[in-house]
């Protein structure tokens, strides 16, 4: 992305190496100087040589393609010095080539191409999965079989990449259901009767945020559900969580009778002669939720279909899972191989078990629809629950500096064998002494500058000589900006002044040249990636709050969001170059949506929704 066509071809080849970001092994001071100069630069809109790249398009096109078929032969990423030798050959043969037919044309939209060398277009031609064309004369691109989309001066974006999302748990979330305003207790009934009919026989039921004070305040009972699901266990938890409401079914699955005992810090209601009424409070829903069985193969696939097609709805065409069970693995490959995942999965192995060292064994995985090529580590807890690592005391708990889960020498450990075997770590840090203990820990498996693109994910509280590390060592700082717009409320109390200076700060990594990619840690946040571009760029709630914004010199210029939400996505999981932007050669993901984002005032971002999902040349989702 540094000078147009000249850095496509050295992107081809440097297939390992960044254009987006530079790769400290193959460039010396200066020329990371001006690829940083050049990659902040990417999403602005302005006219830099135009025509000059729509003359390229054709020629570029051709190579990428030949690029592809050649790729094939030799594994998703080429071999560095091979691909090297193909340039010269893919030069002489792109010059002679003609423009190609596209399968589908989009024209009469604004695009956002993120591409420097052209960064906005009005149409896009795609063939196959791949985008041919961009520009303004696109039509020229179009054949007796090409299917035509008037955008209608909408906007197009690339697809928005998640890079931290936990998918069954969205999914799980989307498939039970919310009682938060339910007002009568026949009508819950009615709901759980609807949730029985899709479930398999047995099935565990599960639901959220009843209310007994929208019925008058008397706490409901099993009887009251066991019309609707005879057979199927169901739970149903409080909308405070401190309580949980169970059916017959569920007593009888798990042998809870009159005679169990309740658990210290809890309590099971019984009637008159001692029969639990199935209200479990408090420490006494383990009773029932701790032995809840694990969920069947079919329920996860259920999960990670549902929580994909949320995914595409709201312009994700990537998520990067963050921290994936040997089930859900499978699970994913079962829905790839049934057509059922229409999202592209970067999955984090979680933890350093038995999956992990499987491997350690075989290598990455790498395709376009799932690449396992990282692993999720946990360093430390949560702020909220102060559970994050800190040197000093949490400032609303002294004596408290909060947990550390993992030693300097296990994460180290983990990170000699993701270098020597080629996988990416990617560490759970919030606390400063969490922060700084991943960080040591990946020096010593890294020594210096690199490419193996160690992230640390939420890089949440960073003690402020500490920010310098992530240069040194070359890591990512994948963070959420709903997460500064949510912990906004109680972050001073928590952490004083002086630790706030470095907390939610990705301004302050972005300055150094630290790349910051977003994501959404859903579902502890909403999945919609707009939501997260507006907190990015208002650092407020939904209301307007605070007037100007919280720690307002961090927050991001529209351009520095969309590119975090895009093409720093891609980077941090070596994507760079087959998505993130939209350019000829790349996958064809990308989003019209129904305002432009660039430009409309901040209050109208939450009101912009998207109207259609492409990914890789396929409408996945389009707005009834
Ligand atoms: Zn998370």
């Amino acid at each position: 992305m540094v000078a147009g066509t000249l850095n496509s071809i050295s992107r081809v080849a440097h297939p390992k190496g960044s254009t987006i970001f530079p790769t400290p092994e193959i460039t010396n001071r200066k020329d990371r100087t001006q690829a940083a100069v050049a990659f902040n630069t990417v999403f602005h809109a302005g006219s830099i040589n135009d025509r000059a790249g729509r003359a390229s398009c054709a020629i570029l096109s051709s190579m990428f393609n030949i690029l592809a078929l050649f790729s094939r032969v030799s594994g998703p990423w080429g071999a560095r010095s091979a691909a090297r030798t193909s340039t010269v050959v893919l030069l002489s043969i792109g010059c002679f080539a003609s423009a190609q037919t596209a399968d589908l044309i989009i024209q009469n939209v604004h695009v956002y191409t993120g591409n420097a060398s052209q960064p906005v277009a009005s149409g896009i031609a795609i063939s196959g999965d791949k985008v041919i064309g961009v520009g303004d004369d696109i039509a020229r691109y179009a054949g007796p079989s090409t299917q035509r989309i008037d955008g209608r001066g909408q906007t197009v974006v690339p697809g928005f990449i998640d890079s931290h999302v936990h998918m069954a748990a969205i999914g799980e979330l989307l498939n039970s259901f919310d009682l938060r305003h339910v007002k009568t207790t026949a009508e819950v009934a009615a709901i759980v009767k609807k949730a029985v009919a899709s479930a398999a026989p047995g099935e565990w039921v599960e639901g959220r945020a009843w209310d007994e004070t929208n019925w008058g305040g008397a706490f409901p009972t099993a009887a009251m559900l066991d019309p609707v699901s005879p057979a199927n266990p169901v739970f149903l938890r409080r909308v405070d969580g401190h309580a949980g409401w169970a059916n017959t079914a569920a007593m009888k699955a798990l042998g809870i009778t009159k005679d169990t005992k309740e658990p210290p810090g809890g309590k099971v209601v019984r009637n008159a002669s001692g029969e639990p009424t199935g209200i479990f409070i408090d420490r006494a829903q383990q009773l029932i939720a701790g032995r809840i069985p694990p969920a069947t193969p079919a329920q996860i696939d259920k999960r990670l279909a549902r929580a994909a097609e949320e995914c595409v709805r709201l312009g994700l065409t990537t998520i990067h899972d963050a921290g994936i069970s040997r089930a859900e693995l499978d699970a994913y490959r079962r829905l790839l191989a049934a057509n059922r995942l229409p999202v592209r999965v970067y999955a984090m192995i979680g933890g350093s078990g038995d999956l992990w060292r499987e491997y350690l064994k075989k290598g990455p995985e790498i395709s376009d629809r799932l690449t396992v090529r990282s692993i999720k580590l946990v360093a430390d807890g949560a702020m909220g629950p102060r559970g994050a690592a800190f040197w000093q005391p949490y400032s609303d708990d002294p004596g408290n500096t909060g947990l550390l889960i993992l030693k300097k020498e296990e994460i180290a450990a983990v990170a000699r064998d993701a270098v020597e075997h080629g996988f990416q770590v990617n560490t759970h840090a919030i606390g400063d002494r969490a922060n700084r203990t991943v960080l040591d820990a990946y020096a010593e498996a890294l020594g210096g500058k690199n490419d193996k693109r160690f992230r640390i994910e939420h890089a949440q509280v960073v003690s402020l000589p500490d920010f310098a590390l992530f240069v040194k060592y070359s890591v990512i700082a994948s963070m959420q900006s709903t997460h500064a717009t949510s912990d906004m409320r109680w972050a001073a109390a928590r952490l004083g002044p002086d630790r706030m200076q470095g907390a939610w700060a990705p301004k302050r990594f972005m300055a150094l040249g630290v790349p910051v990619t977003n994501g959404s840690d859903a579902p502890v946040e909403s999945v919609n990636p707009l939501w997260g571009f507006y907190a990015a760029v208002t650092r407020q709630d939904h209301e307007g709050h605070p007037p100007g914004g919280f720690m307002p010199e961090q927050k991001m210029t529209r351009e520095e969001a969309l590119r975090s939400w895009t093409a720093a996505g891609a980077y941090a999981a070596f994507e760079e170059g087959r998505k993130g932007t939209i350019e000829p050669g790349k996958l064809a993901d990308f989003v019209l949506l129904s305002q432009d984002i660039m430009k409309v005032p901040d209050n109208q971002l939450l009101k912009t929704h998207v109207t259609m999902t492409v990914l890789g040349g396929k409408i996945v989702y389009r707005e009834q």
